[in-house]
């Protein structure tokens, strides 16, 4: 096997839990790796780190997958699984997927199969099965994908098998793109249940994996706050809260926060195609009589929500990841601080913000000063309710904080 040896101390974050050796942490090579194949990594005294799989042609040129499996076989793909199966089930119960929990089964580096991201989606009422929709994001997972393909049969027996390996990051490894059903058969349609609520899917045609589970304890969490909009300075208090959604794609929170009671909600995404969604969803909740759908852009529609004098009682901002890498910081500061200032203004006093930043270069420290400078722009005060992560199906490994990605903050605006 071939042998990448690092530089002198450039194994310490690796032995601390970080999987990705960067092509200027490595002395030298020796052997020759195939692209994709295993390497052993060892330390500038030649002591053994790890295993992990090469990739010539990425700036993250190797990811450790094991400190002590030589081979990614079919084999090491079965115990990686059955280890992330166990975790769910440890965090969410037994019969997680009797329950017809949708949970994220393999969240990539976290679980010890970079690159791999797995969603396990189980159909409620009229669609049953379990269908998975599998994203192979380096070159490791993408040459491997029929061992990966006969492990995860093994382990969970699904249904289908969706590949939506369209992500941006496939091209930093030398991808192309490559979205279809890779086996069994995938419905056009899929019905899950989250949060006591129906929701319709698109597996092959849906954002990212076609459903973002992440965000499924906070939406549960910002629902709550739905019933208590009568503490805000609401000229409508015996009403219900006016919610407003900014990114609400397939209406996670949107469906939630009608069903817990809203008065209205208005949900605003530039996505023509997720909102089409919305439209079933909603419908399918019996909620359509409280949500307004608004196709356009977030910054454009706030402003002009303002201009309108229009009051909200509580507001979720949802953006997609503003900073993709460390040079985008300050363009994302800039874009964060906008919205939330803007939902600031937007917020009756005594309003609850639920306000989300999911790029992992936008530290907390980060995010909480955006939100402390939104508040003194708007001459407001924070209350923080709550500091909120990704659900637990998407784990955080400690010494790798690309997996420490989300954040939330659910605050009253006085
Ligand atoms: N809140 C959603 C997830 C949001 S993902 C949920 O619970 O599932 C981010 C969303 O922002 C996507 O649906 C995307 O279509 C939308 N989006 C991206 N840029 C936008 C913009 N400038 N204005 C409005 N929506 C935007």
């Amino acid at each position: 096997m071939a042998t990448i040896i690092l530089k002198s101390k450039e194994d310490i974050r690796i032995r601390r839990g970080h999987p990705w050796i960067y092509d200027n942490e490595i002395a030298r090579v020796e052997g020759e790796p195939e692209p994709g194949g295993e390497v052993e990594v060892r330390d500038a005294r030649g002591l053994h780190v790890g295993y992990a799989f090469f990739n010539p042609n990425s700036k993250i040129r190797a990811r450790v997958y094991s400190r002590t499996a030589k081979k990614a076989d079919e084999e090491f793909f079965v115990r990686a699984f059955e280890a992330a199966w166990k975790w769910r089930k440890f965090c969410f119960g037994e019969p997680a997927i009797e329950r017809r929990l949708s949970l994220r089964l393999v969240y990539g580096e976290a679980d010890s199969v970079p690159g791999l991201i797995v969603d396990g989606f189980v159909g409620a009422t009229g669609t049953e099965g379990l269908w998975l929709s599998v994203q192979f994001l380096s070159l490791g997972v993408e040459m491997r994908k029929a061992e990966i393909l006969k492990a995860l049969r093994s382990v969970f027996n699904p249904d289908g098998i969706a590949e939506r390996s369209d992500a941006p990051v496939r091209a930093l490894e030398g991808l192309p793109e490559s979205v279809g059903v890779l086996w069994g058969s995938v419905p056009e349609r899929i019905v899950i249940e989250e949060n006591g609520a129906l929701f319709e899917i698109d597996l092959l045609g849906g954002q990212k994996t076609g459903w973002f589970l992440d965000q499924r304890a906070n939406r549960a969490a910002a629902a709550k706050y739905v019933s208590r909009a009568q503490w805000a300075d609401s000229p409508n208090k015996a009403i219900g809260a006016r919610v407003l959604d900014m990114f609400c794609n397939q209406g996670g929170f949107s469906v939630l926060a009608a069903k817990a009671g809203a008065a209205s909600v208005l949900a605003v995404d530039s996505s023509r195609d997720a909102l089409a969604l919305l439209r079933k969803n909603a419908a399918l909740n019996s909620v359509s009589d409280r949500i307004t759908i608004v196709e356009a852009n977030a910054f454009d529609y706030l402003r002009d929500l303002e201009k309108m004098g229009q009051r909200f009682d509580l507001i979720i901002l949802d953006p997609p990841a503003f900073a993709k890498n460390r040079a985008a910081l300050e363009s994302a500061r800039r874009g964060y601080k906008e919205l939330n200032l803007r939902a600031m203004h937007l917020l009756e006093r005594g309003g609850v913000l639920v306000t989300f930043s999911c790029s992992h270069w936008f530290s907390p420290e980060m995010f909480d000063a955006v939100l402390a400078d939104a508040a003194f722009d708007s001459n407001r005060r924070l209350h923080i309710l709550e500091e909120r992560t990704q659900d637990l199906d998407h784990p955080i490994l400690s010494g790798y904080d690309e997996s420490r990605y989300l954040k939330c903050r659910i605050v009253q605006v006085v």
